[in-house]
């Protein structure tokens, strides 16, 4: 009886994965969807706890689940608290990493209670065990390098020569490794313990190499890892929740893996097989650049964006940094009081994280029909008066059109350069995440307003509001 009560609460549980899911794709909904989701998995662990059949759930071992439940529901939830939306992606792949590490531990638990049973293990269950550990230990090194790698304490590309051989010869002795447990049936812990080491040595090889402007497919593809490391945890357990919830994550990391590859032109095969990234190290920091730089004052700029008919704002990683997103809503409403049109263009990997400046915005309540994508805003630059580019560099840097030998040719980015005035607001002419020059900087059509976002945003609206 129990046990059907416990599949139809694993049912619930599913329907609330795929609802919230669903719910996650679009911004208005996306808080709620997060919670409905978050509803289905509390209800999926509870469930477990009670309804269960356990063979020796004594006291002590009740006191460790719920010990560890509460000590990791409070490190979690002070750590989303605090955190800041710049440093998102590092919570990302840090949460990401212990995923994979669950998933690597309960293969390692489960080989090592082959031993003590009754039966040899089929060639099954040793493939799901090896799989589960394999691709869960990946994720969980690759995605520790992915964070040491974004809060900087890594360089950002490590590359030993022929560092593509070498990856691809290890990751092929894994495999082969775990074959040998699979097709020979052993059970004796030392090789499960070599195949796990062995993966994860993969993880860290693999990401290291990585650096700057990819990172955020990789923290995307190793989320997509963890799901299918976890939907194996599933099958060893016959678990209809974890299978759904590790598919439903496996195939949601995947596809924002392909919509990442697609807007920053990576092949995913180059993703997968380690040819990622290569042009970097051949290539300098792009053309050298020509032209001067000129600045614009902040009464000239409100003269100009006052009398304009048509304005695009692009944010980019600056404006979270300098948390100015409600200062420029106030900037759009001031301007549309005046029958300016404003819109705002979101390229795809703006900032440090997919969707960051959807979220940014959604924070100081623009409208979410003021956001408009890439290819859909790109033909709108040309009949635009005033394109003002706020905390944002690689997403307009249009060496991606013009400079083959630049790590970011073939990106597609914001075609701002088609606006008849550009301004662009940064503190410096410091360089981008991706580490290179901005010959839109070097534009004639370009004028800069240097200083942070909020403080120079703050002034121009003062400045407009005396107009
Ligand atoms: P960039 O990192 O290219 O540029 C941001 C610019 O903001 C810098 O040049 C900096 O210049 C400026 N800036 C920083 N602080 C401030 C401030 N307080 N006020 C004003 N300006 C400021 O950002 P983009 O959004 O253009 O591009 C994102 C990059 O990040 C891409 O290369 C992308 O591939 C990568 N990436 C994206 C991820 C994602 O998922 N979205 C994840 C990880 C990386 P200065 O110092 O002179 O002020």
């Amino acid at each position: 009886m129990d046990n059907h009560i416990l599949n139809i609460i694993y049912l619930i549980a599913s329907v609330l994965f795929v609802i919230g899911l669903k719910m996650l794709s679009h911004p208005e909904t996306a808080r709620k969807g997060n919670l409905w989701a978050a509803l289905g998995m509390l209800l999926a662990i509870a469930g477990t706890i009670v309804l269960h059949h356990h063979t020796s759930l004594e006291p002590i071992k009740i006191i460790l689940i719920i010990g560890g439940i509460l000590i990791g529901t409070i490190i979690g939830a002070v750590a989303a608290r605090k955190v800041k939306m710049t440093k998102m992606p590092e919570m990302v792949s840090l949460f990401n990493g212990m995923g994979g590490a669950c998933a690597g531990l309960i293969s390692l638990i489960e080989f090592s209670h082959l031993q003590e049973a009754a039966t040899p293990p089929g060639m099954k269950t040793l493939f799901i065990i090896v799989s589960g550990l394999i691709i869960g230990s990946i994720s969980f090194s690759g995605s520790m390098i992915a964070f040491a790698k974004l809060n900087g304490t890594l360089a950002q590309a490590i590359r030993l020569p022929n560092y593509n051989l070498i990856n691809n010869i290890w990751l092929l002795l894994t495999v082969f490794a775990a074959g040998f447990i699979v097709f020979s049936g052993v059970t004796h812990v030392t090789f499960i313990y070599v195949v796990f080491l062995m993966a994860l040595v993969y993880g860290i090889i693999f990401v290291v190499p990585i650096g700057g402007a990819d990172m955020p497919v990789v923290i995307s593809l190793l989320n997509s890892f963890t799901g299918v490391a976890a939907a194996f945890g599933g099958f060893l357990y016959h678990n209809q929740v974890m299978l759904t919830g590790g598919i439903l994550v496996g195939s949601a990391g995947t596809l924002l893996t392909i919509v990442m590859c697609k807007a920053m032109n990576r092949p995913l095969f180059n993703v997968i097989f380690g040819a990622f990234g290569e042009s970097h190290t051949k290539t300098g920091a792009g053309q050298t650049m020509v032209g001067t730089i000129k600045d614009i004052s902040i009464s000239d700029l409100a003269i100009l964006m006052n009398y304009s008919k048509k304005v695009i704002i692009v944010p980019g990683y600056g404006l979270a940094v300098a948390q100015a997103q409600h200062v420029i809503h106030e900037l759009e409403l001031l301007l549309e009081e005046r029958g300016v049109e404003v819109k705002y263009a979101i390229h795809p990997v703006a900032g440090r994280m997919p969707g960051h400046m959807n979220v940014l915005l959604a924070e100081s309540n623009v409208s979410y029909d003021k956001l408009v994508e890439m290819e859909e805003i790109n033909p709108e630059f040309a009949s635009t008066d005033v394109v003002l580019v706020v905390g944002a560099n690689d997403v307009v840097n249009p060496a991606a059109h013009n400079d083959p030998a630049s790590p970011i040719y073939g990106m597609p980015i914001l075609d701002v350069e088609n606006a008849h005035h550009i301004i662009v607001n940064k503190r410096s002419m410091n360089a981008g995440y991706a580490g290179i020059e901005n010959e839109l900087f070097y534009n004639p059509k370009t004028s800069m307003l240097f200083g942070d976002a909020k403080v120079a945003l703050t002034k121009l609206v003062a400045e407009l509001k005396t107009m």
